[in-house]
């Protein structure tokens, strides 16, 4: 019932005489992803063009000129901002010019290693121009130590840690990658003869491009004038990775296709299991839209219970967790859903939802079916209890905030005032999507897939030194 932040939607294409309006629509149903900013780079083989700024895609549009930029290739990005503050030097794709010409990147994800990078760049004079962590990249790929060697981008993406997709562009390619481990989902589609990166299928969908393949964990695809290229830059993937598992249970669309699976059949699964491990006499089965919708149908259809629909979305309030201070936040929550009395007076219901981050918006819901005569309330979520925090790009509350962090299953029952609680376990969940080894679960689990102290930065500032020194050496002769 109540969630954490969302994190960033990528989009890109080559090959379309005209990129900018696709860019647009694929962008626009992958709004659901970030809604603090959004911007697209296009370029026409010469020079690249950017606009973006703060707010809703269809904001940034209506003050700006997104569907005039000419190119037959771009990118595009929607934001929320899990480094960085909101402004919008921090909006992307972020666009230089380096002595060779011109990049534009745009990232998902968190760069547990880019604090350690910057300040190691930092020292060396290097200037910033955003509080971002994706600015790294940008001066990985200007550096000398890259710049000049074979294979520049697969390079700088192998000195990166932690979570992250990028689609990144210059005036004449297109480069979409994923981390080692696959936290964030990228796919590949076709339109015609264009390629197509988008973060989740349903923009592949929207612009009528076909699905092809997702990018592989590690894998480094290129675009241009002679076709699709493929590259890793580590050691091909295992079997295992860090698939970041609440993609699968909140942020993706259900009508999407993600690590394999498409989200409305995992949700619906998801529902059914938690109808077998904590079923509940009922006489109602109540979603709370949009995420518990697929999961409440697996749990009513599993259990004979039937659904309806206790709870009505307004649809044009947006996210409640747009809004930073917590009193606009609970009363966002009041505005967005609407308690349908008759379905639920007298009735034991049965609520399903996603996931509880704090717990506020839980209670809050749990009040208002009281108030509307619900004579029993059974919370349901097709998730464990997500005890802690995400390092990944998901902006999660900090531990004391999580309601499942220092509680017990009866404490959390009673902190949201409810007559039962009941989680599905991690293995319900995964064991179905093939099993823990492929996916991060650490929100959960608190087994964090990436180790966050970063041990290789030592040896990165010394082979730094080195060539700063063969450098100055030169500069010196
Ligand atoms: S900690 Fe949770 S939210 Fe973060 S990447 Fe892992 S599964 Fe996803």
């Amino acid at each position: 019932m109540d969630h954490p932040k969302e994190a960033c939607g990528l989009f890109g294409v080559f090959g379309v005489p005209k990129v900018a309006p696709l860019i647009y629509q694929g962008l626009f149903s992958l709004q659901h992803r970030g809604q603090e900013g959004a911007g697209i780079v296009t370029s026409d083989g010469s020079r690249l063009r950017c606009v973006k700024g703060n707010g809703l895609l269809n904001d940034v549009a209506a003050r700006t000129d997104f569907k005039d930029l000419d190119g037959h290739l771009g990118i595009g990005h929607v934001r929320y901002s899990t480094t960085g503050g909101s402004s919008i030097d921090n909006v992307q794709p972020l666009m230089v010019e380096c002595i060779d010409g011109m990049w534009a990147i745009a990232h998902n994800g968190n760069l547990v290693n880019a604090d350690k990078l910057r300040l190691m760049y930092q020292e060396s004079g290097a200037i910033f121009q955003t509080s971002t962590d994706s600015e790294i990249l940008i001066h990985l790929l200007a550096d000398p130590m890259y710049r000049t060697r074979p294979r520049r981008v697969a390079r700088a993406l192998s000195e990166l840690r932690g979570a992250f997709a990028f689609v990144l562009m210059t005036e004449r390619c297109l480069i979409a990658a994923r981390d080692p481990l696959g936290f964030k989902p990228l796919s590949i589609g076709r339109l015609n003869d264009a390629w197509v990166f988008a973060s989740e299928t349903c923009a592949l969908t929207q612009v009528g491009a076909t699905y092809e393949r997702d990018i592989l964990p590690g894998e480094l695809v290129i675009a241009d004038e002679t076709g699709l290229h493929s590259d890793f830059f580590c050691e091909p993937p295992t079997d295992a990775g860090a698939q970041c598992v609440f993609e699968l249970v909140y942020f993706a669309r259900p009508d999407s296709r993600v690590f394999g699976h498409n989200i409305h059949t995992v949700r619906y699964q998801a529902g059914r299991q938690l109808a077998q491990e904590h079923p509940a006499q009922a006489d109602v089965v109540v979603p709370v839209p949009d995420s518990g919708n697929s999961a409440a149908l697996g749990f009513s259809q599993a259990s004979g219970i039937p659904l309806d629909y206790g709870f009505i979305r307004n649809h044009y309030i947006g996210r409640t967790f747009i809004m930073p201070e917590v009193g606009q936040r609970n009363q966002g929550v009041d505005m967005k859903l609407a308690v349908v009395s008759d379905v639920i007076r007298d009735k034991r219901v049965v609520v399903v939802d996603d996931s509880i981050v704090r717990g506020t918006t839980s209670r809050r819901r749990v009040e208002l079916l009281r108030q509307n005569g619900a004579r029993e309330i059974h919370l349901r979520i097709s998730s464990p209890p997500t005890r802690h925090p995400c390092f990944f790009g998901i902006d999660f509350p900090t531990t004391k905030e999580l309601a499942a962090a220092n509680r017990d299953i009866d404490d959390l029952r009673a902190f949201l005032g409810v007559d039962s609680l009941g989680y599905l376990s991690l293995e319900g969940l995964l064991e179905p999507l093939g099993g823990t080894r492929h996916y991060c679960s650490a929100c959960f689990s608190g087994e964090y897939p990436v180790a966050l102290e970063e041990t290789s930065i030592k040896q990165n500032f010394e082979r730094f030194q080195t060539t700063l020194d063969l450098n100055h050496q030169k500069t010196a002769s």
